[in-house]
């Protein structure tokens, strides 16, 4: 275990339709009410028990990570936990602007930001909500003046915007900026997600390479998630990640902790292990390190594999949704 993503909410002001379709996180939906939340203490207790089990690099991410008001104060708790070498956050880009600099005041240095389309018709369709493309490039400028590095992401969807492969792969090359492509996945139950709607990374990449010659990067760790490509005379580098093309769970470092205190071994789990009822009771730190430990070498995930194994099968898994796991 290397790594932790820790989904700090399960709201989100986007409704992307892969992740928080509408029609089923409308007004009425049920998100975690506050008095369910760990508290800044009970994450960073979490987060440090994971960093003396070998965690490495924590990742913030949601629901949208900011729209809490106290991010910066999370932040810095994460940041001293002995043993973290990097932290870093996956955010839709939304409030960067406003936010940026008191993110890099906390500590913070690297950043992703989702951006699916250039087009502002594709981008507003693809957040659900309607919002313009604009303010989420004006956030990208803000944090890297700000001092953040930035890394994008895209999930590209069949007949959604593939067609934004090429002009996003311009942009951001222009930019020097890190573009990583993720193909579009089965997590949760409300995304009607079908394997036809899946573009492959390597057609990703073909598509790139008519434009720009693409070479490839050795990985900078076993278990990267990124496969890593550069253009050609150039430090720019894409990333493809291609669970459904060529699943990589036999080399998943991954743990995963949700803003309630349940801890998942896999993003397609259909269930996590409540850790937040054990800090309430008064759970020592030895006791807790070794809670973690035996969830760690008990697990058995490899839900990205049988998937590709068998489809029918996997087709009837139920899992938790991405906006409530973190992504
Ligand atoms: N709200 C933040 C954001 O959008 O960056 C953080 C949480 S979001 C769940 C984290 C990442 O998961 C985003 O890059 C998002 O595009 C990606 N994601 C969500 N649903 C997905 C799906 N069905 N397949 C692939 N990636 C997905
Ligand atoms: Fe919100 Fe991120 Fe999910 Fe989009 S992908 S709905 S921005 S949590």
């Amino acid at each position: 275990m290397r790594d932790l993503r820790i989904s700090v909410t399960d709201r989100c002001n986007f409704r992307c339709p892969y992740c928080m379709p509408r029609e089923m996180f409308g007004p009425d939906f049920a998100f975690l009410p506050h008095a369910q939340l760990l508290t800044n203490e009970e994450f960073a207790r979490v987060a440090a028990a994971f960093a003396r089990a070998g965690v490495t690099k924590l990742r913030i991410t949601g629901g949208e990570p900011l729209i809490r008001e106290d991010l910066p104060e999370l932040l810095e708790r994460f940041r001293k936990i002995p043993g973290i070498r990097d932290l870093s956050l996956t955010t839709n880009g939304w409030f960067l602007a406003e936010r940026a600099s008191a993110l890099v005041a906390a500590g913070l240095r690297r950043i992703n930001v989702s951006v699916d389309a250039l087009s502002d018709a594709i981008f507003r369709k693809m957040n659900g909500r309607g919002f313009p493309v604009a303010r989420v490039l004006e956030g990208i400028e803000a944090a890297r003046t700000a001092g953040l590095s930035v890394k994008i992401n895209m999930v590209v969807q069949r007949g959604v915007n593939e067609s934004e492969v090429l002009p996003m792969a311009r942009h951001f090359r222009e930019r020097g900026i890190t573009l990583r492509f993720i193909e579009y996945m089965d997590v949760g139950n409300a995304n009607g997600w079908q394997r036809e709607h899946v573009v492959p990374a390597r057609e990703i990449l073909r598509l790139i390479s008519t434009e720009y010659p693409l070479e490839p990067l050795d990985p900078n760790y076993r278990g990267e998630v990124a496969t890593r490509y550069r253009y050609v005379g150039t430090d720019t580098e894409i990333g493809v990640i291609s669970s459904i093309s060529e699943p990589f769970c036999r080399d998943c470092h991954r743990a995963r902790l949700s803003a309630d205190g349940k801890i998942f071994t896999c993003l397609f789990a259909s269930s996590g292990t409540d850790v937040k009822t054990p800090l309430r009771d008064g759970i020592s730190d030895t006791e807790l390190d070794t809670f973690i430990r035996d969830l760690w070498s008990g697990r058995r995930d490899r839900y990205s594999e049988e998937r590709a194994e068998n489809a029918e099968a996997a087709a009837q898994h139920r899992k938790v949704e991405m906006s409530y796991i973190g992504g």
